[in-house]
C-alpha cells in the first residue's frame, strides 16, 4: 500500500470513528429543524424538499414545458443513456449535501442514498430486462481530496445504494486519474486545456456488454458524467446510467434577464 492510500485510510478511519461516537452519544434529531426523530430528516422536513415532478425523461433535468426531453436531449447531446437523481439540488438540499459531504454527516449521506434508492427501484419496475444494471461505477475522486474530505461521498453513495437496493450490485472505480497535481503543473496551456477535457482514464478490464451506473453526489452541468460515459461507451459498455442525490436546475434565463434588465 503507498503512502498515500495508507493516510487516506487512516483518515477515512477518524471519520468513521468520530461519526459513530457523535452516533452514539448524542439522541437522534432531525438535522433541519432539530426535533427528535429517528431518521435523519423528520417527516416535515422531507416532505418539504423539492424533488423532480415534470424532469426531462433522459437527464432528469427539470422541465417547465410539457416536453418530454430538455433541448441537450432532444440534440442527442448527452453521452449517457438516462440520469435518475433524487432531489432538486435547490435551497435546503444545498445544505444537506454540504453537510454530507464537507461535515461528515454520514448519517445525512445515508438518508439520502436511501431516497435514491427509492427512487431507482421504481424506475427499474419500469424498464426491460436488456436494461437493468451490472455494475456501479463511483465517480472518481483525486487522493488529494478524499484525503482532505476522509471519504469519497460517490463510493460511500454506492455501499449505502447496494444496501437498499433489492438486487446488490459490484460496486467497481473504473478510472483513474490521468496525472497528479505536480504532473498537472508541467502541461503548457494546449495539453491542459486536452487533460481538461478528459481527465480520467478508463483502467484496464473488460467491460464489453455491461450495463454500468456512474454514481455521484450531484449532477450540475452533466460534463464529468459525459466525459466518463463517453470513454465507457468507447470501450463498449451497452448502457451507461448517471444516478445521483441530486441534479441542478437550469437557472431560468428569462428571469434572469429580466433580473438583469431591472439592475441596469
Ligand atoms: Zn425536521
Ligand atoms: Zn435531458
Amino acid at each position: 500500500m503507498s503512502k498515500n492510500e495508507s493516510q487516506s485510510r487512516a483518515s477515512s478511519l477518524l471519520h468513521y470513528l468520530q461519526h459513530e461516537l457523535q452516533h452514539y452519544l448524542l439522541p437522534n434529531h432531525c438535522l433541519l429543524c432539530h426535533s427528535l426523530s429517528p431518521e435523519a430528516l423528520c417527516l416535515n422536513c422531507s416532505l418539504k424538499l423539492s424533488r423532480p415532478t415534470k424532469a426531462c425523461l433522459g437527464c432528469d433535468l427539470r422541465l417547465n414545458s410539457e416536453a418530454s426531453f430538455c433541448p441537450e436531449c432532444q440534440q442527442g447531446q448527452h453521452n449517457f443513456d438516462q440520469a435518475y437523481c433524487a432531489f432538486d439540488y435547490e435551497a435546503e438540499l444545498k445544505q444537506l449535501i454540504h453537510h454530507f459531504k464537507d461535515k461528515g454527516q454520514l448519517r445525512l449521506g445515508c438518508w439520502l442514498s436511501q431516497e435514491l434508492a427509492q427512487r431507482l427501484k421504481q424506475a427499474a419496475q419500469q424498464k426491460a430486462k436488456h436494461q437493468q444494471i451490472d455494475l456501479m461505477c463511483p465517480t472518481p475522486q483525486h487522493w488529494l481530496k478524499r484525503l482532505k474530505r476522509g471519504f469519497n461521498q460517490a463510493a460511500f453513495i454506492s455501499k449505502q445504494l447496494n444496501r437498499h437496493l433489492e438486487i446488490p450490485l459490484q460496486i467497481c472505480c473504473l478510472f483513474e486519474h490521468k496525472l497528479d497535481f505536480n504532473e498537472q503543473k508541467l502541461l503548457n496551456r494546449e495539453q491542459r486545456q486536452i487533460h481538461a477535457a478528459e481527465p480520467f482514464t478508463l483502467k484496464k478490464r473488460d467491460i464489453r456488454g455491461l450495463n454500468v451506473a456512474i454514481v455521484d453526489d450531484l449532477i450540475t452541468t452533466a460534463a464529468t458524467a459525459n466525459q466518463l460515459s463517453r470513454q465507457l461507451k468507447r470501450a463498449g459498455a451497452a448502457r451507461v446510467e448517471i444516478w445521483a442525490l441530486a441534479r441542478t436546475p437550469k437557472p431560468n434565463r428569462q428571469l434572469k434577464q429580466a433580473r438583469d434588465q431591472h439592475q441596469t
